[in-house]
């Protein structure tokens, strides 16, 4: 899976990206993170130079990024991933699949199951991290993009956004996990965990690990688990 990030903050990504399992998966080659500015796409001298952004047709408080370094940085892209594409030997990996999404803090919401879907069906995803008060809406008119956001708040960016992405999506190709089973999402996990001592002791109280769990009965356990998951959803 090849991720294209388009963002006029690349450097944000630089520390979560060389770290854990994500950092291995790029040293391993699972997956790759490219990154474009659109800064890098304005062309111009200093008489018809224009900056990234500029102020909102209709008025209001905040600034647009405009549509035309967006759109040029993301040609870019897909001409990169077309020169990739016929370098690969297999047919498989010469047929290019290409999803453009548009982070959107009231769009669909991303989830897990949708992860699993565009990690089998796409070889390329193209991020566009919005900045301001978003980008022109023409570009995802032009595009067709996905709009997603990643939940019910709202950020200063979609570089956060575009990190959880390629974290969750990067989990579900095999590889990139040790072990591709231990995903939460293939088994009855909890969030409730516990790990040694036995008995913690804080402050003059004793703080036990639930005894089911110590019984070494399976079946048990992950009942448990089922229902201390539902407990916490039904809450
Ligand atoms: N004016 C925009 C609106 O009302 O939808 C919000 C702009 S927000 C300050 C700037 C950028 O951060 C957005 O363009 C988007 O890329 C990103 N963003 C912020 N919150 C997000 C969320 N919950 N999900 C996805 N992207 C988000």
């Amino acid at each position: 899976m090849r991720f294209h990030i388009i963002t006029i903050f690349p450097d944000i990504f630089d520390s979560y990206l060389k770290e854990s399992i994500i950092g291995r998966a790029i040293k391993n080659k699972f997956i790759s993170v490219k990154f474009y500015n659109p800064r890098d796409f304005i062309r111009g001298n200093k008489s018809n130079y224009k900056p990234v952004d500029d102020k909102p047709y209709g008025g209001g408080p905040g600034m647009v990024m405009r549509a035309e370094p967006i759109l040029k940085a993301i040609e870019t892209v897909v001409k990169k991933i077309s020169t990739l594409s016929r370098k690969r030997v297999t047919p498989q990996e010469g047929n290019k699949k290409i999803l453009i999404i548009n982070f959107i803090p009231s769009a669909e919401k991303f989830t897990t199951n949708y992860a699993k879907t565009i990690s089998k069906k796409y070889t390329d995803i193209i991020l566009i991290c919005g900045r301001y008060e978003g980008i022109d809406a023409r570009v995802d008119k032009i595009l067709k993009t996905k709009k997603l956001s990643i939940g019910d708040y709202v950020l200063t960016g979609g570089e956060i956004p575009a990190m959880i992405l390629v974290d969750c999506v990067s989990r579900q190709i095999e590889g990139v996990l040790g072990n591709f089973d231990s995903r939460e999402e293939e088994r009855i996990s909890s969030s409730e965990v516990y790990t040694r001592p036995e008995v913690l002791k804080h402050k003059n109280k004793n703080y036990k690990v639930p005894k089911v769990l110590l019984s070494g009965d399976h079946k048990k356990i992950e009942d448990w688990k089922k229902r201390e998951k539902n407990d916490k959803i039904n809450k």
